[in-house]
């Protein structure tokens, strides 16, 4: 989900957009709005700005929605007019200007076959063309995000069913997405041919639960069945579960990114444990860039399992907490201003002495971004008394930015796409800074010994984009050419 339409010029209106989001849909429960609410509020991270449910009671929907965390959206009093046996949930992120109400999900619609709620997480490459396209038709746009684009062609949709009208739709929308509908019959989830977001499906209590991670069923005590499977569609009504692959098969593009930095670890997504995953990152990561050092700390939370992993691969190194996080503070990340992401860091970790004083340190952090995190951490490390600090990184320079739903800032702003190695170095002021290779990164993956990432989107790494970029945006940006792109061996 994206809220970007004409609010920047030229390349930035893409190069700019940020949309991680969180999805969740409950079936067959007469809880369905509170489980809808603790599976967001498990799935905040992935979605700090607004949060919304829509609830439907047999006769009427229910909507509430508004800007800001999961817990100071969702009132008691709130959450009892969300009435009903079945219900969505969406958190959302998105910066400037995207903010505005209208723009928060679920979207909910009334059309032909009767009221419709959906909730998007991902981001569709090709919305900015099929939304000028809907406009010449006379269509009304409610919002400047590109998921209203998918409610508007299925409006358009001639087919006498939902179902159909989705599908339709869904044959026109390029990009990532992983969509939760409900209807008068019941709910529906699709996950998008390339399979880049996750989705899973759970049991609980007799009903049926979506979500876009399986720590969202650890909370409501629901049983994971299994993933909503690539390009696959599933039904959910009074008869049970269907399932339907209405969509022609291509190559998976998962995101590895999901792996590396945004899912949780206590979370299993594309079939396997992101706990683990990331351990062996950190493994894979001593392997490649081992150095001689004391202690190797991790930067709280990111850097966490990565770390373990480090130290377990690297016998003569003692693994050591040197940095706490105050946990009471948003993401760095998401401050708009550069002057507030400064500050920021400071007030969000801070350097634990004793462990830290004259030692040689190695800091595991899971990615750089502009590089703003790292120097902050490395400064504090030093002034804490360290003798050396070692940057290691548990994944590979992000030299491009994703189009397919990761929040991450235009290219100029990311330091490994403008600086050498060096000059990324001395800019975070390390002694030493290495990151994991893009193969050792699906060593990890796969977590056998070698695999080249087929069924992986590693864009961010590689700058090779899986699923086409069709937006005229994409086209000014050069992002059709990519010739020049290294191949990956
Ligand atoms: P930076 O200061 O921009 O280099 O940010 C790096 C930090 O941001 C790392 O500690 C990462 O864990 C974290 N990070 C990476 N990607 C994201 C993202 N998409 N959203 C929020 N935080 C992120």
């Amino acid at each position: 989900m994206a809220g970007a339409f004409g609010r920047y010029k030229g390349d930035a209106v893409f190069d700019k957009m940020r949309e991680s989001c969180g999805v969740v849909g409950v079936f067959g429960h007469p809880e369905a709005s509170k489980l809808a609410y603790l599976g967001l509020y498990s799935l905040q991270h992935r979605g700090q700005e607004a949060s919304g449910i829509v609830s439907f009671d047999g006769t009427a929907f229910h909507l509430e929605k508004a800007i800001g965390l999961v817990s100071d959206v969702f009132s008691k009093s709130r959450l009892s007019r969300l009435r009903g046996s079945s219900a969505i949930g969406h958190n959302r992120y998105s910066t400037a200007g995207g903010s505005a109400l209208e723009n928060v999900q679920p979207i909910m619609v009334n059309y032909a076959l009767g009221s419709l709620a959906m909730a998007h997480n991902g981001n569709l490459t090709n919305a900015t063309v099929l939304r000028a396209e809907l406009e010449a038709y006379g269509a009304i746009f409610q919002s400047t995000s590109d998921s209203e684009t998918v409610i508007h062609l299925i409006a358009h949709s001639r087919q006498p069913y939902l179902i159909d009208r989705i599908v339709d739709a869904l044959k026109r929308v390029q990009g990532a997405y992983c969509l939760v509908f409900l209807s008068n019959d019941g709910l529906v989830g699709v996950r998008d041919p390339y399979g880049v977001r996750p989705l899973s499906i759970g049991k609980v209590q007799g009903g049926y639960v979506l979500a876009s991670e399986t720590c969202a069923f650890d909370l409501i005590e629901a049983e994971y069945i299994r993933d909503v499977e690539p390009g696959e569609m599933v039904q959910i009504t009074n008869k049970g579960l269907a399932s339907f692959k209405p969509f022609a098969k291509t190559a998976l593009a998962q995101c590895v990114f999901e792996f590396v930095y945004f899912s949780r670890p206590d979370s299993t997504i594309f079939s396997r444990p992101v706990y683990s995953v990331r351990k062996r990152l950190g493994r894979e990561l001593a392997r490649e860039t081992a150095v001689e050092a004391d202690i190797v700390i991790p930067v709280p939370d990111s850097g966490v399992a990565a770390a373990l992993g480090y130290a377990e691969a690297s016998p003569s190194l003692r693994y050591e907490t040197g940095l706490i996080r105050n946990h009471y503070v948003g993401r760095t990340f998401i401050e708009p201003e550069q002057s507030i992401r400064h500050f920021g860091v400071k007030v969000k970790l801070n350097a634990v002495k004793e462990v830290l004083r004259g030692k040689r340190v190695v800091v595991v952090d899971d990615s750089i971004v502009r590089g703003t995190t790292g120097r902050k951490i490395v400064k504090m490390i030093r002034a804490a008394g360290a003798k050396e600090v070692h940057m290691r990184i548990s994944s590979p320079p992000i030299i491009s930015p994703c189009f397919y739903g990761i929040d991450t800032p235009n290219r100029q702003e990311l330091v490994a796409a403008t600086h050498s190695l060096e000059e990324t170095r001395k800019y975070i002021t390390a002694d030493s800074l290495a990151y994991l290779s893009i193969e050792g990164m699906f060593r990890a993956v796969y977590g056998t010994a070698s695999d080249k990432g087929t069924h992986f989107c590693s864009a961010c790494f590689s700058g090779r984009y899986p699923i086409p970029l069709h937006d005229e945006k994409h086209v000014q940006m050069g992002l059709f050419d990519q010739t020049h792109l290294p191949v990956l061996n």
